[in-house]
């Protein structure tokens, strides 16, 4: 590849080579990932037989040939004619944007609805999986975040995700989590919003992922206040930034991707950094910042039941949910017009509540009284709220 690159570093010097216009300025004409090689130059004939021939070259002096078949040829801006031109001379197909590398679309506009569709499909395709069907509330919610987070790692960092998937996104996953079903259903015990909550404010710290996504793409106006010597970092700053301060340049020209990752400035004065700030923050976190989006949030009092607690996920599920008031018993579906026998089925003498169930029905009353006999405290058990206040203390 020296060789390669030492035979294209020669042509800046031919008055006929022409770069491609926003490569010139920094002369660059390859760029390598892997065993994929992208070439860029002005799209006239001329330049592209100079170029061509250097590949050759360097094919014949190292073995390696194109598979043209896996090849492809984009146009920006170059007329129909030379179009035919260029494809008749080097064979090979002409491709068309967007593109997908390493599972993403390349793209520079606003990412639509229909490029979101495999992320969707894929969403979709983990959480409708038969072991998927089988599990508990909190095997659902553990399967929700550990999507959510691939979803982060692969397109958040990437994308401005349009708001319409990001809801989407929350749709499926709530639907999933409270219905086990991939149909879309407004059924839930606790609001979204409240999920994504920390577990101090009494929600399960889930991933908001329209804040994320604000939070990822916060990353990449970081990177370019502070990394200048990644090469996409230069380019940026050549084409677009050029000697303005990034703090007041304002981009109307630019790619959609480029003047969102500009608009993120905003993000940072919301999250209360300035310039300065942002220059001696030592490590980025996307955490971080999500965290200071996402602001403060009021801490429930009982809180020191279900942070830090080492009992079964499974049972610190449920106490979550009890402790918001809200679990499917038997009252609670009445008032969603859902009949059934009111009765407690275990004492079968009064109506199921969460305040029966858990204080009230004679067998947990019972319970009660020999676990704390057990544990040597010596009171007595009152309902929920008195209980939650106990605990606090
Ligand atoms: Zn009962």
């Amino acid at each position: 590849m020296k060789y390669f690159t030492r035979r294209l570093k020669a042509l800046h010097h031919i008055p006929d080579f022409n770069h491609h216009p926003k490569c010139a300025n920094m002369q660059i004409i390859q760029l390598g990932f892997a065993d994929d090689l992208l070439l860029f130059c002005m799209g006239d004939i001329g330049s592209i037989k100079l170029l061509y021939n250097c590949f050759l070259e360097f094919s014949k002096a190292s073995g390696l040939e194109i598979n043209k078949k896996k090849s492809s040829i984009f146009f920006g801006g170059v007329s129909h004619d030379m179009q035919e031109d260029i494809l008749e001379f080097l064979g090979i197909q002409k491709g068309e944007f967007p593109v997908r590398y390493m599972g993403v679309p390349l793209i520079s506009n606003r990412v639509s609805l229909v490029q979101c569709q495999s992320l969707i499909d894929k969403l979709v395709g983990r959480i409708t999986s038969w072991t998927a069907k089988l599990l508990s509330y909190v095997g659902r919610l553990q399967l929700i975040k550990s999507v959510l987070f691939s979803i982060q790692t692969y397109w958040s960092q990437i994308f401005m995700l349009p708001k319409k998937i990001t809801k989407l996104i929350e749709a499926i996953c709530r639907s999933f989590l409270w219905t086990r079903d991939n149909n879309i259903s407004k059924k839930a015990l606790l609001a979204w919003e409240k999920v994504c909550q920390p577990r101090s404010a009494g929600g399960f710290n889930v991933m908001d992922i329209g804040l994320w996504n604000k939070a990822a793409i916060s990353k990449q106006f970081c990177n370019i206040c502070k990394e200048k010597n990644k090469l996409w970092i230069q380019w940026v700053h050549c084409y677009y930034i050029k000697n303005k301060h990034i703090w007041e340049v304002q981009l109307n020209q630019a790619s959609w991707i480029m003047r969102k990752i500009v608009k993120a400035k905003e993000n940072f004065e919301a999250a209360g950094y300035n310039y300065e700030d942002l220059r001696q923050m030592h490590d980025f976190s996307i955490k971080h910042i999500d965290h200071k989006l996402r602001g403060d949030f009021s801490k429930v009092s009982w809180r020191k039941l279900v942070c830090n607690n080492a009992g079964c996920p499974r049972w610190i599920f449920m106490l979550t949910l009890v402790a918001n008031g809200r679990l499917y018993t038997k009252d609670r579906l009445l008032k969603w017009g859902i009949e059934t026998d009111q009765r407690c089925l275990v004492c079968t003498q009064a109506n199921e509540s969460i305040q029966h169930l858990f204080f009230e029905c004679q067998y947990a009353a019972e319970l009660w009284k020999r676990m704390l006999k057990w544990q040597g405290i010596s009171r007595n058990i009152y309902g929920w709220s008195e209980e939650l206040k106990w605990v606090e203390n």
